[in-house]
């Protein structure tokens, strides 16, 4: 289980190796999403809180980057934030995501990513529920819900 201090680490010393990359230009990003998928995934925008259609759902599945399928998170590992913005404590795998120190707006923040295709997905903090005690910020628009199958379910 990834802590705070794993985070950290990570952020300054570099992050783990993803199973594979998926790199494209900005002009087949741009045909591939939405003009707000874009903003946030590539320009590292933010969605308004409660905005976001995955905010309260609370179907079972994995959430998947938007830009390049890879999974990001579980719905078994979400939790009420009551932040308006979808909130996990732990990635799906420890090499799914990316941190990078981010002190824009005059905060020092972790900037969480996609490992695989760099998308930017939110942020992490260190307040979140025991036992990881933390907290993925994530916006709605970087990411799709993949249901389960009925026939995973038995
Ligand atoms: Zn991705």
């Amino acid at each position: 289980m990834l802590t705070w201090k794993d985070i950290i680490n990570y952020s300054v010393k570099g992050n783990p190796l993803p199973d594979k990359r998926v790199e494209k230009t900005e002009e087949e990003w741009r045909e591939l999403l939405t003009p707000e998928q874009f903003r946030i995934t590539r320009n590292k925008g933010t969605e308004a809180p409660h905005s976001g259609a995955l905010c309260s759902s609370h179907e079972a599945g994995k959430y998947s980057c938007i830009c390049c399928e890879t999974p990001l998170f579980d719905s078994t590992i979400k939790f009420n934030s009551g932040t308006g913005w979808p909130s996990f404590t732990q990635p799906i795998n420890e090499n799914a995501i990316k941190y990078h120190k981010d002190t824009s707006f005059g905060m020092v923040r972790v900037e969480v990513m996609c490992n695989t295709c760099d998308a930017h997905l939110g942020h992490v903090f260190p307040d979140g529920p025991e036992p990881s005690g933390l907290r993925y910020c994530i916006n709605s628009e970087s990411m799709k819900i993949v249901k389960e199958r009925v026939s995973d379910e038995q």
